[in-house]
C-alpha cells in the first residue's frame, strides 16, 4: 500500500485525558506543540504529520507441522529530506499500521537531534516471536525482507532491529536480500552480528546513550551521581547496559524489573551480578533480593531517576499523579503518554526523551552503515569514543534550546530536529 492510509490515525482527538492514545497520536501532538517553537512552514509541519509511504505486506509462514499462516507486515517510511529511511523492525502482537508511523516520526526526529544523513523509518510484523521456532524465524524474516526488497536498500531505507528482534534477524534479513541481488549488501540492515558486517559496541549502544544522558543530566541539576537513586524498568539490552554503566559511575541502582516483575534493595543493587532478559529470561524476578514489587510499584518509587525501559505508554494519566521520582529518562520508545508529558511539565519533573535519551542505537547504526560501505572495521574503543562525543553534541544542541528558550527537555530535542529537517525541505524545495 503506497501512501498514508487517512483513515489510520487521522482522527487524533484533541482533548487531554482521551487515552489511551496510539503512538501516532502521541507523535502528532508532540509535533504540534514543538512546532509553535521553530521557524518552520506551517505546510512543512502539516507534511511531517504524515509519512511519505506506508507498506504493507502479507507475509506467509509455512509452519514446522506443515500448515501455511499469513501474518502482516509493515513498513512506515516517514520522511527522508536527510538521508535514506531508518529505523527498526519490530515483531510483536500489536504491530499496526498506526504504531509504525508514530514509530517513524521518532525515527525522523531522532536521527535529526543526534545530526545523523538520516530519515525515518519503522516497520514490523504483527507477531508474537515467542510463539515461533527458531527456523520460523528464520522463514518469516526472509520471507518478509523479500516481500520489502524493493523499497529497501543501504541508499533507500535501512532498517534495524528493534522489540523481539535483533542480531540473528538482521543476519537473515540481509543474506536474503544479498542472495537476490547477487552481492553481499551488508548496508541493507545495521545491528547486524559483527562477524558479517555489524559494528562492535551496537547492541549495548542504546543502553550506553540512556547511560550518559543521565549522567550529563545528573550534572546539569548540579546532583552528585554517588548519591543519586536509579529505577530501572525493562532489563533486557537497553535497561541493563543502562543500568549497569550507571552502576559503574557510582549511582544506586535500587530497583530493576523484567515482565514478571522489580527487584529493589534500598541499599542498591549489583547490577553486574543480575542476570539480563536477553542473557537468560525469567532472571531478574527470580533474583535474591531484599524485596520484590510489581512493574506498575516499580515506576512509583520516590527515586531520584526512573528510566523507563521496556515498552510504550507506560506513564499515562492513571498513574502519572503517583510518580515520585525528580528526573525521568525514557529508555524505550513512547514510555510517556502526551497527557501524562503535560502533566509532569507542569510538575516542573524533567523528562529526558527517547529521541535523545535512546539514540545511541541508531548512532552506532550510523557507524555501522560507513562501516559496511566502506568495507574497514572500527575497533569498539572507537565506537564508544565517537559515541560519546556525538551524545555530548546532541547534549550540548538540546540543552541550549532548553535555557535559551525556556522549554521542556522534549520540545527541545523536537525543536533542533524540526529546525534541520525543516531547514532542509527549504533548501532542497518541492518538486515536482
Ligand atoms: N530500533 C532502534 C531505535 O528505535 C534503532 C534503530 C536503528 O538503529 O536504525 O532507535
Amino acid at each position: 500500500m503506497d501512501g498514508p492510509d487517512e483513515s489510520n490515525g487521522e482522527a487524533v482527538p484533541d482533548g487531554e485525558g482521551t487515552e489511551p492514545e496510539t503512538a501516532l497520536a502521541t507523535a502528532r501532538r508532540q509535533l504540534e506543540r514543538a512546532a509553535a517553537n521553530v521557524d518552520v512552514d506551517a505546510g512543512v509541519i502539516t507534511r511531517l504529520r504524515h509519512p511519505t509511504k506506508l507498506q504493507q505486506v502479507s507475509v506467509p509462514l509455512r509452519r514446522d507441522d506443515g500448515s501455511l499462516e499469513v501474518f502482516t507486515g509493515y513498513r512506515a517510511q516517514h520522511d527522508d529530506v536527510r538521508g535514506p529511511y531508518k529505523g527498526g523492525l519490530r515483531y510483536h502482537p500489536e504491530v499496526n499500521a498506526d504504531e509504525c508511523i508514530g514509530l517513524s516520526m521518532w525515527m525522523t526526529w531522532k536521527c535529526a537531534v543526534m545530526d545523523l544523513p538520516f530519515g525515518g523509518g519503522k516497520g514490523g510484523i504483527a507477531v508474537d516471536p515467542k510463539d515461533l521456532s527458531e527456523d520460523e524465524r528464520e522463514r518469516l524474516t526472509r520471507r518478509f525482507a523479500e516481500e520489502l526488497r524493493d523499497v529497501v536498500g543501504p541508499t533507500q531505507d535501512v532498517p534495524a532491529p528493534d522489540m523481539g528482534t535483533g542480531p540473528q534477524e538482521m543476519a537473515w534479513f540481509m543474506d536474503a536480500y544479498s542472495m537476490q541481488e547477487g552481492e553481499t549488501t551488508p548496508g541493507v540492515v545495521t545491528g547486524k552480528p559483527p562477524v558479517i558486517g555489524g559494528s562492535y559496541g551496537r547492541e549495548e549502544a542504546p543502553g550506553r546513550s540512556v547511560a550518559i544522558v543521565t549522567r550529563e543530566a545528573i550534572d546539569y541539576y548540579d546532583w552528585d551521581i554517588e548519591d543519586t537513586t536509579v529505577a530501572v524498568q525493562g532489563f533486557g539490552s537497553v535497561g541493563a547496559n543502562a543500568a549497569r554503566l550507571l552502576d559503574d559511575w557510582g549511582a544506586d541502582v535500587v530497583a530493576v524489573s523484567d515482565v514478571d516483575g522489580a527487584i529493589y534493595d534500598p541499599d542498591g543493587l549489583d547490577t553486574q551480578d543480575v542476570e539480563g532478559h536477553d542473557e537468560r529470561p525469567g532472571m531478574v524476578s527470580g533474583y535474591d533480593a531484599p524485596e520484590t514489587l510489581s512493574n506498575a510499584d516499580l515506576l512509583e518509587l520516590d527515586v531520584d531517576v526512573l528510566i523507563p525501559a521496556a515498552v510504550g505508554e507506560v506513564i499515562t494519566t492513571d498513574n502519572v499523579d503517583a510518580i515520585q521520582a525528580d528526573m525521568i529518562v525514557e529508555g524505550a520508545n513512547g514510555p510517556t503518554t502526551f497527557a501524562a508529558d503535560t502533566v509532569l511539565g507542569e510538575k516542573g519533573v524533567p523528562v529526558i526523551p527517547d529521541v535523545l535519551a535512546n539514540a545511541g542505537g541508531v548512532t552506532v547504526s550510523y557507524f555501522e552503515w560507513l562501516q559496511d560501505i566502506n568495507r574497514r572495521k572500527w575497533s569498539l574503543e572507537r565506537v564508544h569514543e565517537e559515541l560519546e562525543q556525538e551524545m555530548l553534541e546532541a547534549w550540548e544542541a538540546v540543552r541550549t534550546q532548553v535555557d535559551e528558550q525556556d522549554l521542556t527537555w522534549r520540545d527541545a530535542a523536537l525543536t533542533v530536529a524540526l529546525s534541520r529537517i525543516g531547514n532542509a525541505k527549504e533548501t532542497r524545495g518541492l518538486w515536482p
